[in-house]
């Protein structure tokens, strides 16, 4: 957000505990790059979540004093651009969005239209902040894909209002599956808990649901198509030590499933335990995470007035007196 910097956004819905899929595929690039309305929430637990969620970045790594971080409803810009951004946005574009699709499948019942038009929000979220990189998972790349043609479409009509960002997909791990549906991702909002890993998992717990992951009949520690439960652990063990897919394999070679499961188990374990003690540190200061998100969405509303009104100029809106 400063002027000579560029400027990398994203975030993440507060609708559940992180899962590994989120840290691996989306929050540890975030890090690396800066040196729902489906189901009705329960307001107290929703306002829970995200104090979770802002403690959890923060255990992460990532420095509130260099990075912005807010929660999006202190920011009314993001409303108000998503309003005129849905007006440059086609029906048939957001029926073609696989989350919506997947979503509303899950979902029948609640099919409201603030899923549907979900995907405009994020673009609005993007374009706030003339944002240049996204980094996010392969699951959000349809979206980013919209929010460049949002972006292109409407700096066609009225100049070059909006910088068109570009997606950032880590190497490794920008799609973890579920640990019981290897075709399916990993989902914090998946009903069942042993299809995720939580950021916030104990040892023993981490450690059970790799040994009940779903792997395959074919017992060889090998990473391909036909094998899509044990290639999800690979991947998950390539992403969290570094190693490549063959050299995961080398080391594997000849041992059973077993002794597998739970050096995955145990390695994911070790990484994420300093960051659960850090995260049960930062939780307990109440004022120093009020504090955080109150100064950053000040500065962020600051930024993101600054394209909303060039906007609003431009479609014609009158300007306020001031
Ligand atoms: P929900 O089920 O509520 O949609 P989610 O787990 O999909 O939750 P989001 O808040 O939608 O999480 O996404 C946050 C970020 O995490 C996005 O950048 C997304 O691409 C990334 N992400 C989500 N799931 C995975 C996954 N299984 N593997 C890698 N990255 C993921
Ligand atoms: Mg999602």
């Amino acid at each position: 957000m400063i002027d000579d910097k560029k400027v990398l956004f994203s975030g993440m819905q507060a609708t559940g505990c992180l899962t590994l899929g989120n840290y691996l595929g989306a929050l540890k690039n975030w890090l690396t790059l800066s040196e729902e309305y489906t189901v009705r929430q329960d307001p107290a637990e929703f306002r829970q979540k995200a104090k979770n969620l802002l403690a959890l970045y923060i255990a992460a790594g990532l420095d509130p004093e260099k990075n912005c971080i807010y929660y999006q409803s202190h920011v009314s810009g993001h409303a108000e651009l998503a309003w005129i951004l849905n007006c440059f946005t086609y029906m048939g574009e957001l029926n073609r969005m696989t989350q919506f699709k997947d979503k509303s499948a899950k979902h029948a019942d609640n099919i409201n239209a603030g899923l549907f038009t979900y995907p405009v929000l994020m673009a609005a979220d993007i374009l706030l902040y003339q944002t240049d990189v996204v980094p996010v998972g392969i699951d959000q790349l349809q979206h980013l894909e919209l929010t460049r043609d949002i972006a292109q479409r409407f700096n066609a009509i009225y100049g070059d209002v909006f910088t068109i960002p570009e997606p950032f997909i880590g190497k490794t791990g920008a799609k973890i599956m579920s640990l019981q549906d290897p075709l399916k991702k990993m989902s914090k909002s998946d009903e069942n808990p042993n299809a995720s890993i939580y950021l916030t998992d104990d040892r023993d717990t981490i450690i059970r649901k790799f040994k009940r992951a779903v792997t395959d009949s074919e017992a060889k520690i090998l990473h391909r198509e036909e094998q899509p439960g044990v290639s999800n652990l690979i991947e998950i063990y390539s992403a969290c030590t570094g190693k490549s897919f063959e050299e995961v394999e080398k080391e594997f070679d000849g041992k059973g499933y077993g002794d597998f499961k739970l050096a995955v188990g145990e390695t994911v374990a070790d990484m994420l335990t300093p960051l659960q003690t850090r995260h049960a540190e930062i939780l307990k200061d109440k004022a120093y995470l009020d504090g955080i998100v109150k100064n950053n969405a000040e500065k962020a509303q600051y930024y993101a007035n600054k394209t909303l009104r060039k906007v609003q100029k431009k479609v014609g809106f009158n300007e306020k007196v001031r």
